[in-house]
């Protein structure tokens, strides 16, 4: 090890020690120990949204000090050497980073558990802002050395009319101070790079050659749609034929197979899995009602949303398109169903011919979770109430989680340092010991000290935005920070009107006491107008209060250009004020409000997924909570009975604020066309409810911004949320999903 830092001096530019510690890294892993057990978890996802892996992995591999002070006596700094490395956009947003920190929390209990899922080359779109607008250009991540190890591992995949060979490529997952396991990521060596014309644009019906191109290309048409089938289909094929080869290695006679293997199907888009291993079981001799058992034991479900849009269907005539050597098992799964349980709702296969993925993993899966308390009761009560009835015992709940490794221990080392001064260090392990920070509520002394690394987290900030995206931000301000997918049930839109409103104020001589930013980081669909109409909206408002000099030493609005894993790490310890405020019963869980929370940020929020145990755990005083509760809003959706239109007639404030988007100002910076849209959008549709919540919303962010004034008191909610995190690590999570689904020695 000293010997190879010691050649780490001898090396000059930035990109060559980034390569050397590449290199190093995965020689270290390569020799290093590799969780192994009779039974294996299976992790199949399409997204793995892992971040930048240098520091990572260096703080897991117990290395990361000495590179640093190698690096020091170069007159450099790892924060340089990770500017080289390019971050992997292989997810959209919650669900992809959850798979990641899941993988790594996999890795430190030591359990023997691999991701599986595709190789995107060039990932989610990157986001660059025009004319206070999104526009979406290709994101390459894949340079010639990297992360990823090429595989002799090849497999053929049929499709309706030709036939694929896959090319495994491996990504090494390494655990804190822990054995390793692996992502294996499934490509064809047929991409054809050039396919993409401009912008993000490609020709969708030519699979051999864009099938790993993108991540979830736009799925607004037929083809896009094609497409997806074309990439959920290889990836579980791909899977399904590895987790059999590696069974029969090590001793599986097929039949035992769920005593080799267990599958996680991470939302609906690997459920093909299910047919496509009854077909490899079936060509190798086993009946198909034999298969059908086999299966079942194995594979395992998690449900990510309710959101009736998300719930995957494919219409059957696009799986005969694609795979139509599935579709007679998947009419036997379905008419199986249908003859015992004679009740159209639970069908795989409905009236309009369409298949429900989620109900082929509930059926012949053996268990279904939710991913916070409240989301599995919603499960349980409302939107899956007919599974729930036929199979009590398949329904639980894995409340979500963080790793601490990389969302503490790497993003924010000025407060692990002053946690292991304070409480030692166990708390890097178990993280459940962080409440003993508790016994410093009422120190002085650490009170200010963490108001210090706090402030030095926002001028970290200030100096990275100038530097990378020439923003300009006051770190003696309030950093208020939404950052999140754009998304109108995440109410992005209504975090605007509460600006417009302070905005208004100002205008009208009513200052703020400290000023105060307002941070957005966040990508829509391509093909999502309302989310880019939003998004508009946003740096339309940054723009105009950025000019307006009566106001903008009060305020600001800054929304950062392509928010990913990078700049949340980079955001997320600057935070004072974490808004979480979906409308109540929408966000399944939320991972962003616990990486907030864990870096000493207040929440204010709803009462929505996780939101619900964070305030559970710091009490009333120490989060901010308004709104509609879920009931409320599951009834406003049976009634029917919301309308915006009618809160607006009735409440001149609320229309003041709505109005404001189709003022002269703000059409002086914006443009008219989305604006408009989104106005009336809002005063006539308002799906998620924004007008419903806002008046008290406005309240509780105003108590807020109050509350900070009093800096110890503030202190004082940072150090119990903090304490009460541990409940947060994907390591409390993951010994869940072991203990109670997977089973693992
Ligand atoms: C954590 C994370 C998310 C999820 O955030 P939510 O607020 O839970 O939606 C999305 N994107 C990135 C880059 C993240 O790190």
């Amino acid at each position: 090890m000293n010997q190879k830092l010691e050649q780490l001096k001898t090396l000059k530019t930035n990109e060559e020690i980034y390569y050397y510690l590449l290199s190093m890294t995965k020689d270290m892993v390569k020799r290093g120990k590799k969780n192994e057990s009779k039974k294996k978890l299976y992790y199949i996802s399409a997204e793995f949204l892992i971040g930048k892996l240098l520091s990572n992995n260096l703080i897991n591999l117990g290395i990361y000090d000495q590179v640093e002070n190698a690096l020091q006596s170069l007159g450099k700094s790892m924060a340089e050497i990770e500017e080289v490395e390019l971050e992997p956009s292989l997810g959209n947003g919650g669900l992809g980073r959850l798979a990641a920190c899941f993988l790594d929390s996999i890795a430190t209990l030591g359990l023997d558990g691999d991701g599986i899922g595709l190789n995107y080359h060039y990932g989610l779109f990157k986001q660059t802002f025009k004319n206070n607008l999104q526009t979406e250009e290709k994101n390459p991540w894949i340079t010639k050395e990297s992360w990823l190890t090429k595989k002799k591992t090849h497999y053929k995949i049929p499709f309706a009319d030709f036939t694929l060979t896959s090319t495994l490529y491996d990504i090494d997952v390494t655990g804190y101070e822990s054995g390793s396991n692996k992502l294996h990521l499934f490509d064809i060596d047929t991409i054809n790079e050039n396919l993409v014309t401009d912008n993000i644009n490609f020709d969708k019906e030519d699979i051999r050659h864009n099938l790993t191109l993108f991540l979830y290309p736009d799925d607004s048409d037929e083809k896009g749609k094609l497409l997806r089938i074309y990439q959920q289909y290889f990836m579980v094929s791909n899977a399904a034929q590895y987790i059999i080869e590696e069974a029969v290695e090590k001793g599986s006679n097929l039949y035992d197979l769920a005593d080799y293997a267990v599958v996680q199907i991470n939302d609906t888009h690997p459920t093909l899995v299910i047919p496509e291993f009854i077909r490899l079981l079936m060509e190798r001799g086993v009946s198909i009602r034999k298969a059908i058992s086999i299966v079942s034991n194995m594979c395992a479900y998690t449900n990510h949303t309710i959101l009736a849009e998300a719930l995957e269907t494919w219409p059957m005539e696009y799986l005969k398109k694609v795979v139509p050597h599935l579709v007679p098992i998947i009419q036997t799964l379905d008419r199986r169903i249908k003859r015992k349980y004679k009740n159209e709702e639970v069908a795989i296969i409905d009236k309009q011919k369409r298949v429900h993925m989620a109900f082929i993993d509930i059926h012949y899966g053996f268990s279904v979770n939710g991913v916070a308390a409240l989301h599995t009761d919603i499960l349980k009560q409302n939107e899956l109430k007919a599974f729930y009835e036929l199979y009590p015992d398949k329904f639980n709940n894995k409340t979500n989680g963080i790793t601490f490794r990389r969302w503490l221990l790497h993003c924010n080392k000025p407060l692990t340092s002053l946690l292991e001064e304070l409480i030692g260090s166990e708390f890097k392990k178990d993280a459940m010991n962080l409440t003993k920070l508790l016994d410093y509520e009422k120190d002085e002394t650490v009170l200010s000290r963490l108001l210090e690394i706090k402030k030095e987290a926002k001028v970290a900030l200030s100096d990275y935005l100038k530097k990378t995206q020439n923003l300009t931000l006051n770190p003696d301000s309030i950093y208020d920070i939404q950052i999140k997918r754009l998304h109108e049930y995440k109410r992005q839109q209504m975090n605007t009107l509460y600006i417009i409103h302070k905005y208004l104020e100002i205008k009208s001589g009513k200052r703020p006491s400290t000023p105060i930013t307002f941070l957005f980081g966040a990508k829509a669909a391509p093909a999502y107008v309302i989310a880019k109409d939003i998004i508009h909206l946003i740096l339309c408002l940054q723009e105009l209060i950025a000019k307006d000099k009566e106001v903008s030493p009060y305020m600001n609005v800054v929304m950062v250009e392509n928010y990913n894993v990078t700049l949340a790490e980079k955001l997320i310890p600057a935070c004072d004020i974490s808004e979480q405020i979906s409308l109540a019963s929408k966000e399944a869980s939320g991972t962003g409000n616990m990486k907030f929370m864990l870096n000493g940020a207040i929440t204010l929020g709803t009462e929505d997924g996780a939101n619900v145990e964070i305030h559970e755990l710091v009490g009333d005083d120490n989060i901010y909570i308004f709104g509609a509760k879920s009931d409320e809003v599951i009834t406003h959706y049976e009634k029917s009975d919301y309308s915006s239109k009618e809160i607006c007639e009735k409440d001149a404030q609320i229309k003041e604020l709505v109005d404001f988007i189709v003022s002269v100002e703000l059409l002086a910076v914006g443009s008219k066309e989305n604006l408009e849209r989104l106005h009336h959008e809002i005063i006539s549709k308002d799906w998620f409810m924004t007008l419903l919540d806002l008046k008290e919303y406005i309240e509780k962010k105003d108590e807020a911004f109050k509350d900070y004034e009093d800096r110890k008191a503030w202190a004082k909610k940072m150090i119990v949320n903090i304490s009460k995190a541990g409940y947060f690590s994907s390591d409390r999570t993951i010994a869940q999903y072991n203990d109670e689904i997977w089973k693992l020695n």
